[in-house]
């Protein structure tokens, strides 16, 4: 990855941070933002690099300007070593996509590498024991990008499997009801006893965990919110408990059909 490069040689490194503290950061991620001349990203994923971003030009945007970043990026990354940075993973619900389209259009021809983070589902997955243990599926509740009818089609769809449903973008001042459909689709083909686990800023100083059930959901909506991720259980997921305490959810890989323990 070249470093303060030549005119005509620069480069574009497309960086996940992951969940927000820098040990969840990879080597890599942070070797990609220490060699950068030029840095981009949203406020809230240049603050935690503030120790490394001692002599580069940083720029700093909010959010909603994404295809802005991705333009001026490649316009600098055609002459200088630069790092667009986004929070989880950048190629998932982040910058990578729109980076490498805009690149494609154009037919700019550079060095780019897309730098995996650790994205939220597994971080919030993390925090609350193995709710992701085989096969999960993902879906964002924001209709900014992906019409809401296509949301619902997903959603009905995915929770008919059975298997564990991680939702991004649960919930935003913008769109406050798309949670509350979620849940329904889920009802439509889960029990009451369906566990759940809302993770709010996993990974961060100010991490929140509730874990309820689907029964229960509606009393803990309030927790959910913008910095949350939400982990529906499928139809093998059970509440984790150590002595009396609820720790979390476990959702068996299969050990149990094979194996005595
Ligand atoms: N690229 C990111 C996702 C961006 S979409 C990634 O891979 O994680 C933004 C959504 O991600 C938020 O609304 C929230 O649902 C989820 N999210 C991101 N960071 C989170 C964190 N630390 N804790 C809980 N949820 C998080």
């Amino acid at each position: 990855m070249p470093s303060h490069a030549e005119p005509g040689k620069g480069s574009l490194a497309i960086v996940g941070l992951g969940p927000g503290r820098r040990e969840y950061m990879t080597p890599r991620a942070l070797k990609a933002v220490a060699h950068a001349d030029y840095v981009l990203g949203h406020s809230t994923y240049l603050e935690p690099l503030e120790p490394l971003l001692k002599g580069k030009t940083v720029i700093s945007s909010s959010m909603g300007k994404e295809v802005d970043r991705a333009e001026q990026a490649i316009d600098l990354a055609k002459n200088h070593a630069v790092a667009i940075v986004s929070g989880g993973d950048a190629g998932v619900y982040g910058m990578a996509s729109i980076v490498l389209e805009v690149l494609e259009h154009r037919g700019v021809v550079i060095p780019v590498e897309v730098i995996p983070g650790v994205t939220a589902a597994t971080a919030a997955a993390s925090r609350v024991g193995s709710p992701l243990s085989g096969d999960f599926a993902v879906i964002s509740l924001s209709d900014l990008l992906t019409p809401l009818d296509v949301i619902e089609t997903r959603l009905d769809a995915v929770f008919a499997l059975g298997i564990p449903v991680v939702l991004y973008n649960p919930k935003s001042r913008g769109r406050p009801h798309n949670f509350a459909l979620a849940v329904e689709h889920a009802r439509k083909h889960l029990g009451q006893t369906t566990p759940i686990a809302i993770v709010k800023n996993a990974l961060r100083e100010d991490e929140e965990t509730v874990i309820t059930t689907l029964g229960e959901i509606e009393e803990h909506e309030p927790a959910v919110d913008m910095h949350t991720t939400v982990i529906i259980g499928g139809t093998e997921s059970r509440i984790w408990r150590m002595g009396n305490d609820v720790k979390g959810i476990i959702t068996p890989r299969g050990y149990h059909r094979k194996y005595l323990y």
